[in-house]
């Protein structure tokens, strides 16, 4: 008897570890005289942290960025701690685990940077906000005197429209300017994967690129330098002749208007792959489109087989879904896309 096949999951997300090493050498270039570091908060927009750590520090990567303390602990031993950074600094009665964890906290008020000082923290980062409204210390607020006698390691602002051609960019460098100044850093930084493209004024010592890693491209200055990281593929779970005058998915939104092949496929909108694509988004196989027909459900998807007549049962198909393309297409932001890929995907590295 034939040993039994494993059971696998219906989907994969392939990922080009070529690709993504590719995206951080081109971001690293394109940060001049800075280096590049790499945001790998929520398990690096959703690819797998620890496998794109691995790959880029390979490449000479040495700075990471998560949001959460737990994000740092799950990558603790494969990044030297003084180089991973906790954006969401700390909670009260955080300040023992984070001096002696896994990562350096990013202090973004008076009140963490008190009771920093209070616990002996030691090296630390520093936010500063310049227009956000969101983390930081206020730029008109006393920060040289509030950072006065922190060993500080980056000292650091975010842009709040790096990836829109805004007046506000140009006023948050002015800011961050002014205020830096008088803040003893060792290295600052400012720029994510848009604030790159600015140019170098925007670079400083570090760069913090994230979607742009990934193969997203936040806006068109980037668009010929990256490479795109991640392809969704699925299973054909059965195919069906689909006769004129039937409807197919939830709502009955496609009624066939003559008989038509289609496929069944194993992934929805529990996958993140969204219920925005129903009727406008599409499968490949070569270069034929396989249009997606009726509503997306939660677990299945159909689509049109007429482009590929040799498709069958258990054959394996992928998604037409390039970042910037499927944002215009849906105006869900390619952020959204990548972190909220699911979980149920095998995610397969290549490279
Ligand atoms: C998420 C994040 C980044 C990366 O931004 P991208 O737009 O994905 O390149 C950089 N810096 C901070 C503070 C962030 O929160």
């Amino acid at each position: 008897m034939a040993e039994a096949a494993p059971l696998q999951a219906n989907m994969r997300l392939v990922l080009d570890g070529a690709a993504l090493v590719a995206n951080w050498r081109v971001l690293d270039r394109l940060s001049g005289a800075a280096s590049a570091g790499a945001a790998v908060k929520a398990d690096g927009y959703g690819l797998g942290a620890a496998e794109v750590v691995k790959r880029l520090s390979g490449a000479g990567c040495r700075d990471f960025f998560v949001a959460h303390w737990g994000e740092a602990q799950a990558l603790a031993g494969k990044i030297d701690p003084a180089r991973l950074a906790v954006l969401h600094g700390i909670a009260p009665g955080e300040e023992a685990a984070a001096r002696a964890g896994p990562a350096v906290p990013v202090l973004n008020s008076a009140e963490q940077i008190a009771r920093w000082r209070d616990a002996d923290g030691g090296r630390c980062h520093v936010m500063i906000d310049t227009g956000m409204s969101r983390l930081g210390l206020d730029w008109r607020d006393d920060v040289a005197g509030l950072c006065a006698g922190l060993d500080i390691d980056l000292c650091m602002s975010h842009l709040a429209s790096a990836d829109e051609n805004s007046a506000q960019n140009a006023q948050q460098l002015e800011r961050f300017e002014q205020v830096r100044h008088g803040v003893k850093a060792q290295r600052y930084s400012f720029a994510n994967s848009a604030g790159i493209a600015l140019g170098n004024a925007y670079h400083f010592d570090a760069t913090r690129p994230g979607l742009a890693l990934y193969g997203g491209v936040p806006c068109d200055a980037l668009a010929e330098h990256i490479r795109p990281v991640m392809r969704l593929e699925t299973r054909i779970l059965q195919v069906r002749h689909v006769r004129a005058g039937d409807s197919i998915g939830y709502g009955a939104t496609f009624a066939a208007e003559h008989d038509i092949r289609t496929a069944t496929l194993a992934l929805g909108y529990a996958d993140g792959f969204k219920r925005a694509l129903s009727s406008i988004g599409a499968f490949r196989c070569g270069d034929a489109r396989l249009p997606i027909l009726g509503r997306v459900s939660m677990d299945l998807t159909c689509i049109d087989l007429a482009a590929a007549p040799d498709l069958g049962e258990g054959d394996w198909i992928a998604a037409n879904l390039l970042l910037p393309e499927v944002q215009a297409a849906t105006g869900i932001s390619q952020y959204e896309w990548l972190t909220q890929i699911g979980r149920r995907f095998d995610r397969i590295w290549v490279d």
